[in-house]
């Protein structure tokens, strides 16, 4: 039998939402009734003027292939867009589109890495998991930074000393976050460009959920002083435009620019022809929808909390950002006798009700006791507040 490389069988991770996904509607089918907090997308539709557009650019015949790096009206949108919400000068130049922020993770650690020769990505742990999985896949090494719950699940910028290094060639940033739903503070943002500048390394700030800030303001790394020059800005209209299987989404950076657009080149070719109409349309059209979706989340953020602090054996902060709960479930596992969150979800979704736990987002930082779920909010308040009546019962139904 022909053999599989060491790469995918070793290296390629994956994204275990899509795992759980996969496990609710198997169940689903076979008639358990689940209500779900997995997937991580807004369960509003597309907003009509965006749908219009792309229509309109598919009726027009807008269904070729384009310049790998994206149409320029669309790139010039984009810049518009950056330049304004970062507060910085971003050229349409360098812009690049491509099916989704997602491809840019991989593209990024590839053009900033080397195979096998020891270069370091700092992923922030728990962390999208996809970030240490494309850096092991690219022949680097993912370095964890832990994010701690008693800093409101940013990170300890000692630890962030403590691992850089002169290996250290890019350091991934997620704020707002993904699962916690921490926002990095500007005091961090300052001290990471300092590291930034005396180790001489890249910074991709995976910037998907910055419309979802709740409490404060959103802050990039990229309107610091010097930092855009070393900063790739990753955005989309995934999450803020309810258009994830859209996929749509954009990089900034004026040196890897041409790079980007060349792995695109060599993988998708360009994206989408007429979904680049639709990201005109979304970023310069009306945005009371957007408006609207958010205040929505707000307030499921806020019932979302308060259920899970009623549930005893469950504490739960207040997220800053994004659609994410992580409350802290360890004494809940104590009671039950589960020595891990993974026990918990198993449980839960035997019940009826589908979570993540903390092991979908990496490992244990180290010393770290504390077992955590992740709840995806972006469903209805019927659905938040049925799905956690069913875990309080299981909780604190007794063993
Ligand atoms: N980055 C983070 C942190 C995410 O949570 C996601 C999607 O869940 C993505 C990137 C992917 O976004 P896109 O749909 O634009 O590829």
């Amino acid at each position: 039998m022909a053999k599989l490389s060491q790469r995918v069988l070793r290296d390629l991770g994956t994204e275990n939402a899509f795992v759980v996904l996969a496990q609710v509607e198997e169940r689903k089918r076979k008639g358990q009734e689940i209500i779900s907090f997995c997937i991580g997308q807004p369960d509003f539709d597309t907003p009509d003027n965006i749908k219009e557009a792309a229509i309109k650019a598919i009726r027009e015949g807008k269904t070729g292939y384009t310049p790998a790096q994206g149409i320029p009206e669309a790139r010039e949108a984009i810049s518009n867009y950056l330049s304004s919400t970062r507060g910085i000068i971003v050229s349409p130049d360098d812009v690049v589109i491509a099916n989704g922020a997602k491809p840019f993770i991989m593209y990024t650690i590839l053009s900033v890495t080397d195979y096998g020769k020891g270069d370091e990505v700092i992923c922030p742990n728990p962390g999208y998991p996809i970030y240490e999985s494309a850096a092991r896949f690219c022949g680097a090494k993912a370095v964890p930074l832990p994010l701690v719950e008693r800093k409101n699940f940013c990170f300890d910028v000692a630890d962030l000393e403590r691992i850089v290094n002169k290996n250290t060639k890019l350091l991934i940033l997620n704020s707002p976050h993904n699962p916690t739903g921490g926002v990095l503070k500007k005091e961090d943002m300052e001290a990471i460009r300092e590291l930034a500048i005396k180790y001489d390394f890249w910074v991709l700030s995976d910037e998907v959920y910055r419309n979802l800030v709740y409490e404060g303001e959103f802050n990039s790394i990229a309107s610091l002083p010097g930092m855009y020059e070393r900063t790739i800005i990753m955005d989309g209209l995934s999450k803020t435009y309810a258009m994830p299987g859209w996929r749509i989404g954009f990089a900034a950076n004026r040196i890897l620019a041409p790079k980007l657009s060349q792995l695109m080149i060599n993988t998708d070719s360009c994206p989408v022809h007429f979904n680049q109409y639709a990201i005109i349309e979304a970023l310069t059209g009306r945005q009371d929808e957007v408006a609207r979706m958010k205040a929505s989340f707000k307030e499921r953020r806020e019932l979302t909390v308060s259920l899970l602090n009623e549930i005893k054996g469950v504490h739960c902060s207040l997220p800053d950002g994004a659609f994410y709960a992580f409350p802290n479930v360890t004494e809940a596992c104590r009671i039950h006798n589960l020595s891990s969150a993974e026990e918990l979800r198993s449980k839960l979704l035997d019940a009826g009700i589908a979570v993540l736990a903390d092991t979908h987002f990496g490992s244990k930082n180290p010393s770290e006791k504390d077992h955590y779920l992740r709840l995806s909010y972006a469903t209805s308040k019927d659905n938040i507040k049925a799905g956690l009546a069913i875990m309080k019962k299981v909780i604190e139904g007794g063993k």
